[in-house]
């Protein structure tokens, strides 16, 4: 219907209702909807992501059960196409099979094709026109499977001991509920979650209601209100013992800890609410509605994951990690990446991030940091290579020199800029892109905005030149 009002005035106006009629048969092939995009482009990740339309709202209501694995799921999706679509993909591995789909309130039909591993094609039965508001509703359910990352980690819906460590980073999130799995492509999110009582699960945001038990299973509602990318998402399961409060400068917290790791978690817990605030001071206001963080024991993840609000962590966190992840709330959840090679726009931010924290609190100052690394020699490929500007393929976005390298960097330019420059780029690129995402060439040509310095050189010898730089 918004297709043909969108049209027909157009063409009225130009040559009158006749002819309107005639232009429009014979231009409606090339304006019939036709398929979305089964990828957002993603060089690293192919099938990551979809064409053709923009989701504004995840609805998520899971059931897991922890003795059998199984997963069954609705996920509600609000959407805008932003072309006119005869089918759309959405993001989902095939071990969940679907079992209804509908478009608007009507049913939909749909494939998982075999040759293609996460994708969930969905043909509406009227066509949608460019610009419509849509509602897709997926119901689907299985054994989710673990995904293991072209560098060989693992993520996805990981059972645990005691649980279930659910992490999405690059590509898991289509292992639990159906998505748009593009960094781009940032939506709220609602999260209702029913596991057996006695467990707890969390997901990202604030409690949306009282955790209601019946017949033995207790139903958790968490609200994400402020735009999370997919990869952010986690909706974990464990005996957590929950703990509350609000910060100093009153951002409230959300800590999840299993109890066997409350003790080694409480020294870096304890300072939670002062790191919050003091990125605060440095980077500008905390750009969601709380912070918190999650403590599994799980050793086969190996990885802690900046998850939306809730950073999620592998053992008992140390202090320098906890800040890494909290630091990622501004760098990578709130101003993200936009395609994967520029991971460096999330990573390299939020190391640097924890070594400011230690020279805030009394420890090893940035420029410690700095010279350390830098007492390495260009032999040193572990530190040196992939140039973080670009780590080359999917199996490098998460190598140190992304990392430390990456930290580095940023600990060069505030020397070179100075620190009242430095950190109002900083401040700037958190306030100015909140919410948004960026490139690596994105932030060098802030930088020098911000900076009014011609920084080709440096940021070519930091970011893009393969060798140790000499000189910057
Ligand atoms: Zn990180």
């Amino acid at each position: 219907m918004a297709r043909i009002s969108f049209r027909v005035p157009r063409l009225i106006g130009r040559s009158g209702m006749a002819a309107a009629l005639a232009v429009l048969v014979a231009a409606s092939p090339v304006a019939a909807a036709s398929p979305g995009a089964t990828g957002a482009g993603d060089p690293y990740f192919p099938l990551q992501g979809n064409g053709g339309y923009d989701v504004g709202h995840y609805g998520l209501n899971l059931r897991w059960d922890p003795a059998t694995d199984r997963l069954d799921g609705v996920a509600t999706i609000q959407a805008f196409a932003t072309q006119s679509l005869s089918a759309f993909d959405l993001d989902l591995r095939r071990d969940l099979v679907v079992t209804s789909v509908s478009v608007n309130g009507e049913r939909a039909a749909f494939t998982q094709p075999a040759l293609l591993q996460q994708e969930l094609v969905v043909r509406p039965r009227h066509s949608l026109a460019k610009g419509d508001t849509f509602t897709a509703v997926v119901t689907y359910g299985g054994i989710p499977p673990v995904i293991t990352d072209p560098d060989g980690s693992i993520e996805g819906w990981v059972p645990t001991a005691d649980g279930a460590f659910v992490v999405g980073e690059p590509q898991g999130s289509p292992a639990w509920y159906p998505c748009n799995d593009t960094p781009t492509d940032k939506a709220a999110f609602d999260v209702t979650i029913t596991v057996p009582a006695g467990y707890t699960a969390v997901s990202n945001g604030e409690m949306r209601a009282r955790p209601a038990t019946r017949y033995g299973w207790t139903t958790f509602s968490w609200r994400q209100r402020q735009p999370m990318a997919t990869y952010l998402a986690t909706a974990s399961v464990s005996h957590f013992v929950v703990t509350t409060g609000r910060t100093p400068g009153g951002i409230p917290w959300t800590t999840a800890v299993e109890p066997a790791l409350t003790a080694d978690s409480a020294p870096a817990l304890a300072k939670l609410p002062a790191m919050v605030d003091y990125f605060t001071s440095v980077f500008g206001p905390y750009p969601f509605g709380s912070a918190g963080a999650i403590v599994m024991d799980a050793p086969a993840i190996g990885y802690a994951l900046e998850t939306q609000t809730k950073p999620i962590f592998p053992g008992a966190p140390d202090e320098l990690t906890l800040a890494h992840e909290l630091a990622h709330q501004w760098f990578g959840d709130s101003v993200t990446l936009r395609r994967w090679s520029d991971i460096w726009v999330n990573e390299g931010f939020a190391e640097w991030s924890s070594w400011m924290w230690s020279e805030a609190s009394g420890g090893d100052s940035a420029q410690a940091f700095f010279d350390y690394y830098n007492s390495f020699d260009n032999t040193n490929d572990w530190l040196w290579r992939p140039v973080p500007a670009d780590p080359g393929d999917a199996a490098n976005i998460f190598n140190s020199a992304v990392y430390e390298r990456g930290a580095m960097t940023l600990q060069a330019l505030r020397v070179k800029v100075g620190d009242e420059t430095f950190f109002r780029i900083l401040r700037g690129w958190a306030t100015q892109l909140r919410y948004g995402n960026a490139s690596v060439e994105d932030f060098t040509s802030f930088a020098a905005r911000v900076s009014h310095q011609d920084l080709t050189h440096f940021f070519d010898v930091w970011l893009r030149q393969p060798d140790k730089p000499t000189s910057w």
